[in-house]
């Protein structure tokens, strides 16, 4: 998950270390380093190991290196189904970096503080995760009426890379889920619906002339500046004059440039720049139409650009493309979540989670999990007991309703 939200705070009931069933689990899976870039074999492999003593039927599906895996386990229902129906509990097994973050306690230890857990992940995401696999004794003692299926994923937090292979191989196996509970921080409350988002690289190839010469040379800084103030007039248009919709915490599209690089030295004009992009778009606004209006606008420097060196350019390279999500009210998968969460209302969010993906795979998706994107991703990662007994008693609650 990549952005802050501002879902609605939950009045804190107090609850302690002993009240929450989950916590043995929570530590092991903190423990294990799952940071994106290193791998998560360890971690799949002791969860593999651990679903599998409890008759789970579990696939990996690895990335090219087979450095990391997704896991997709099956607790099948008592007539024997593992491919039919059900609902896919979701979660993905990495975390962002700690580098040059200032945590007071080791990140891969979890710590209890002031009624709240300490670790890299406890929020993003591997408390959901880890409360889910502590009731699969549970969840097999009250039977299953339709298979339950656990999602694992790598590389989430670089692009929801992981679960695209995943989803993939339900498809191609014919596993065909009911429908998803994506467990990414949602303070347990319900969201149905996140905004898509598409990010670009644009390059610019300028020419370089002594500094005193700038007629004879082509500036890509300054082409690339002018190109990132359109970007930015852009988002002001979004806010100021596009269609909203107010459930979102952000309730219209915006976008935004977040890294730019060119130039060498001041006494030179720059030969190149590039910069990185990105439009975080509700479901009525299309982000093809943004990225021509931005390579329209680019564009005209192009005659002036070519007529001072024919191999100037300026190109646009995808980065990333998130689809967004909108399961409608009244979808069966809302209802459950309703039931199972307790509460009747629904939220929207502007940052993006792997439930647009089971989502454009036809299975109805709804997000629900322990903790506010608020402590995700920062020093000290915390989540509070309470959310973490909430989650507990979604699961209790999903146990009943998935009871055969
Ligand atoms: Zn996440």
């Amino acid at each position: 998950m990549n952005a802050p939200g501002t879902l609605r705070e939950v009045s804190p009931v107090a609850v302690g270390p002993s009240d929450v069933a989950a916590l043995d689990l929570i530590r092991r899976w903190i423990a294990f380093d799952t940071t994106s870039r290193e791998s998560n074999l360890a971690l799949i492999e002791w969860t593999r190991a651990y679903l599998e003593a409890h008759g789970a039927l579990t696939t990996l599906t690895f990335d090219d290196e087979r450095r990391k895996a997704n896991l997709f386990a099956t607790l099948p229902a008592r007539d024997g189904n593992v491919i039919e129906g059900g609902i896919v509990l979701s979660g993905h097994t990495d975390v962002v970096p700690v580098d040059g973050q200032p945590w007071t306690s080791d990140p891969f230890t979890v710590a209890v503080r002031d009624d709240r857990l300490y670790g890299r992940g406890v929020t993003d995401m591997k408390s959901f995760s880890a409360v889910g696999l502590s009731f699969v004794p549970e969840f097999l003692r009250r039977g299953l009426r339709k298979p339950l299926h656990f999602a694992l994923s790598y590389d989430e937090e670089v692009g929801c890379i992981g679960v695209r292979r995943l989803i993939d191989d339900l498809v191609a196996r014919g596993v065909r889920p009911a429908g998803c509970i994506v467990g990414e921080p949602t303070g347990m409350e319900l969201v149905v619906a996140h905004k898509g988002k598409r990010a670009w690289r644009c390059r610019v190839r300028g020419f370089e002339a002594h500094s005193s010469l700038t007629p004879h040379g082509v500036n890509a800084v300054q082409i690339a500046c002018e190109i990132v103030a359109y970007i930015a007039a852009r988002a002001r248009d979004f806010r100021d004059a596009g269609q909203r919709d107010e459930a979102y915490d952000v309730p219209y599209s915006t976008s935004h440039v977040g890294v730019i690089r060119g130039g060498t030295a001041l006494n030179i004009v720059p030969r190149d720049c590039s910069f990185d992009f990105e439009i975080r778009h509700l479901p009525f606004d299309d982000p093809q139409a943004f990225i021509a209006d931005v390579r329209a606008f680019a564009s005209r420097f192009l005659p002036e650009m070519k007529a001072v060196d024919a191999h100037t350019f300026i190109e646009f390279d995808p980065l990333s493309t998130l689809p967004g999500f909108d399961t409608h009210d009244g979808s069966s998968i809302t209802t459950l979540g309703h039931a199972c969460n307790a509460t009747e209302d629904v939220g929207k969010v502007s940052f993006g989670t792997e439930a647009s993906l089971f989502h454009a795979a036809s299975v109805p998706t709804i997000i629900c999990g322990p903790g506010h994107i608020a402590q995700a991703h920062q020093p000290n990662e915390w989540v509070e007991l309470a959310q973490i007994a909430r989650c507990e008693s979604f699961m209790r609650r999903l146990a009943d309703h998935l009871a055969a």
